[in-house]
């Protein structure tokens, strides 16, 4: 049964990079019906902080990616938390240094950077240069006794070639010469990434490893240490990075980078883990060609590409993960989310559009009423717009309308002063005070004896009647927004919907400003 982790720094936020890769080892997880494991790697106490780990976890679930094993769950290797697995990783040194495959080290730091420095005048690979290596177990032992802080380092044999078979990019060879003994202990008695990573993944029987090529170098490293122990090591597959459009590794410089700063710019989850999972993925089995997902597609293409995590986890195979880097395509996730945006179901829609209106400054909390109102108004927005932030301004009809300063615009008074248009206003707004409520078909029954009555049609008919019931020169379809704004009225205020003005009112209202205005200037 195959056993993968995604094993997070709580440093930071979830960048969307790293987002994939845990995506990745899911979808590898569920896909064979094996264990996907959450293992908090926060051995750097100075840059690991609580908030961080909490929002990664947060950020996991949010984009569906569940865990059976991890610091909350729980399981059969806890603890889960670096942290708190101290005395495993010291035993595990204390077993290299008695077997001499470990030494203590005591270079200060100062003494190390310095031998970087001359390492780099003389243009050498950077490395240990061996200076503890001859220090006898006694000898170093006594030093440590008598209170001389001391690091320690794995031995690292030497001139030997170190490969593996990494499942994207195939066989992988590194030579132990530009391996320096490494750090596996740091003086302050904390572990080394490259050790307590392969102690945690021996341990926590770890089939797959999907990580960062940012990690490649580690690999031989940790490989030298599973070999120490006499521990299996997992498959590896390293990851090309997700670069910007311009080709760099995607950072702060491209914009939003974190999983957090897309969820708050109104992608959904299902969105974003759709389109991460094609930054890299070629889902129908093209291989190894493609740099991730371009706009340049077909339909057929498209259709192949929107799935949900199940149908990813059902299709992917680690053989089809590109080799060349994925670029982050904004607009092809913007794409992705409009599917969705449009797929979801409206209810659920609304209750994160409530979000985003109170987050934006148009407090409200609706009720059942409410909320099944403002469900039934989602399509008027899905139909349109990318995100979920861009609703308020697209659906700012149904609470704002401001005839005068819609009239402040000189090409909108201009056109509401031509006789056909007052006609028309006069017309429409006459026939709907004395009339009931507009759904579609009483709203085309009503332009159509407004039609009749003044002659109008098209642009000069639609235009004007626009204007009258919204304030606003353009907007969403009048069969949509009329039908809205009237059940809209109708809603009691203990709904929790801020007010809505229907189209009778909006229409008097409107007209009144536009005689105010004419008497004004006479
Ligand atoms: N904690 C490491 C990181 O966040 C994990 C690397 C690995 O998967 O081994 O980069």
């Amino acid at each position: 049964m195959l056993r993968l982790r995604f094993a997070p720094s709580p440093t930071g936020y979830l960048h969307v990079g790293n987002a994939r890769t845990a995506l990745f080892n899911w979808l590898m997880a569920r896909g064979s019906g094996g264990t996907f494991i959450v293992r908090v790697e926060d051995t750097d106490a100075e840059r690991s902080t609580a908030e961080s780990e909490q929002s990664i976890l947060d950020d996991l679930r949010w984009l569906g990616l569940t865990w059976d094993e991890g610091p909350d769950a729980g399981g059969p290797h806890v603890p889960y938390r670096q942290s708190e697995r101290l005395d495993l990783y010291r035993a595990h040194a204390t077993r290299l240094l008695a077997e001499g495959r470990a030494y203590r080290c005591f270079c200060s730091p100062e003494q190390l950077e310095l031998d970087r420095q001359s390492a780099l005048t003389a243009g050498q690979p950077v490395r240990y240069v061996g200076r503890c290596r001859q220090i006898g177990p006694a000898d170093a032992e006594h030093r440590v006794a008598s209170g001389e802080r001391a690091a320690i380092r794995f031995r690292v044999p030497e001139s030997r070639d170190v490969l593996f078979e990494d499942a994207v990019r195939g066989t992988v060879r590194f030579s132990t010469d530009v391996i320096g003994d490494l750090v596996i202990q740091r003086s302050d008695g904390t572990p080394a990434y490259n050790f307590a990573v392969v102690i945690d993944d021996a341990k926590m029987a770890v089939t797959h490893v999907i990580r960062g090529e940012d990690h490649i170098s580690n690999t031989p490293r940790q490989l030298l240490l599973y070999e120490a122990f006499g521990y299996t090591p997992p498959r590896f597959a390293h990851l090309s990075m997700v670069l910007g459009p311009d080709h760099t590794k995607l950072s702060k410089r491209h914009g939003a980078t974190s999983v957090a700063e897309f969820r708050a710019k109104g992608y959904l989850p299902e969105a974003l883990a759709n389109y991460l999972a094609l930054v890299g993925w070629s889902p129908s089995g093209g291989g190894r060609h493609g740099g991730g997902a371009t706009r340049e597609q077909t339909a057929q293409d498209h259709d192949t590409e929107l799935m949900s995590l199940a149908e990813m986890a059902k299709r992917f195979s680690i053989r089809d993960v590109s080799l060349s880097a994925g670029v982050f395509d904004e607009e092809k996730l913007a794409w992705v989310n409009r599917h969705y945006l449009r797929e979801a179901d409206p209810a659920r829609i609304a209750d994160l559009a409530v979000d985003v209106w109170n987050r934006t400054g148009v407090p409200m909390n609706p009720d059942a009423d409410g909320r099944s109102y403002l469900a039934s108004v989602m399509p008027i927005a899905t139909g349109s717009v990318d995100r979920l932030d861009q609703f308020p301004t697209r659906l700012a009809f149904l609470f704002e309308f401001d005839p005068e300063q819609a009239l402040e615009d000189p090409q909108v008074s201009a056109e509401m002063s031509t006789a056909g248009a007052m006609a028309v206003a006069r017309a429409f707004a006459a026939a709907a005070a004395n009339g009931p409520r507009l759904d579609r078909d009483r709203f085309r029954a009503l332009v159509n004896e407004v039609k009749g009555g003044t002659g109008q049609k098209g642009k000069a008919l639609f235009h004007p009647i626009r204007l009258l019931l919204t304030a606003r020169a353009d907007g969403p379809e009048l069969d949509l927004a009329v039908p809205a704004l009237d059940r809209g009225a109708e809603l009691p205020a203990s709904a929790g919907v801020p007010p809505i003005l229907g189209c009778r009112e909006r229409a008097a209202l409107f007209l009144r400003v536009l005689d105010a205005r004419a008497s004004g200037s006479a």
